[in-house]
């Protein structure tokens, strides 16, 4: 069974209460090592998403996603701001038009995601930013498709490789964004931004596992 556009709204409203539920912690962790305001930024950021989701969860899934990288772009700021805007944008020009999303168009989608943070960015994997959490999650999509593994499975495969991704930040030493100022200090703890990386594949694991 597909993800439908009705799943992917269901989506995004999850994501937005899961990042208001984990807005200290993320915040916590960024303060380690950054300026204390990755739940901050991110919060406001779903919150104004929330609030446009009434007006376009009839459109096709694309102009869904484009809308949320819009609204992020313009609402987040910092480094978070414009690369989960770029992951959400990248995401609808590659769903443009569908009103449903298979294990491949998901896929496909997520990895222009990772294509348009790394490029706007220039992180590399290892250099201690989302793209740990995200490299990952995509790997291990491709992976399940390979394999033939249903849908269901594959997204639980994809949020088990971005947690481990996450929890693989911890002993790295940052070498772009804010952290990477800290030098060795920004060893011994957990990124942020990987760790909203992985939250928010979590949640999509959860909300589409009971439609699916
Ligand atoms: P800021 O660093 O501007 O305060 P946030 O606190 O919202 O922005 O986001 C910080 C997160 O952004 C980091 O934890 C990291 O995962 C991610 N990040 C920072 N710089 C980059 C980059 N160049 N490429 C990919 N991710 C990055
Ligand atoms: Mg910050």
């Amino acid at each position: 069974m597909p993800v439908y556009r009705d799943d992917v709204v269901a989506w995004i409203k999850a994501v937005g209460e899961m990042i208001a539920e984990n807005s200290s912690y993320l915040t916590e962790l960024d303060s380690a090592i950054g300026d204390a305001d990755h739940g901050a930024n991110m919060e406001r950021g779903f919150k104004a998403v929330l609030n446009k989701l009434p007006e376009i969860s009839d459109k096709d899934i694309g102009t869904i996603f484009k809308t949320v990288g819009m609204t992020l772009l313009s609402t987040v700021g910092g480094a978070g701001g414009p690369l989960y805007g770029t992951w959400f944008l990248q995401a609808g020009m590659k769903t443009a038009g569908k009103m449903e999303l298979t294990l491949a168009d998901w896929t496909e989608a997520l990895e222009a995601s990772l294509s348009g943070v790394v490029m706007r960015g220039k992180a590399e994997l290892g250099d201690k930013t989302m793209v740990d959490a995200l490299t990952p999650a995509v790997n291990a999509l491709k992976q399940a498709i390979q394999e033939n593994q249903p849908i269901n499975a594959a997204l639980e495969l994809s949020a088990d490789s971005a947690k481990k991704g996450m929890e693989g930040t911890i002993p790295l030493v940052a070498r772009k964004g804010r952290a990477s100022y800290l030098g060795e200090r920004s060893a011994g703890h957990q990124d942020p931004g990987a760790t909203s990386t992985y939250l928010m594949l979590k949640v999509a694991a959860e909300t589409w596992k009971k439609s699916i």
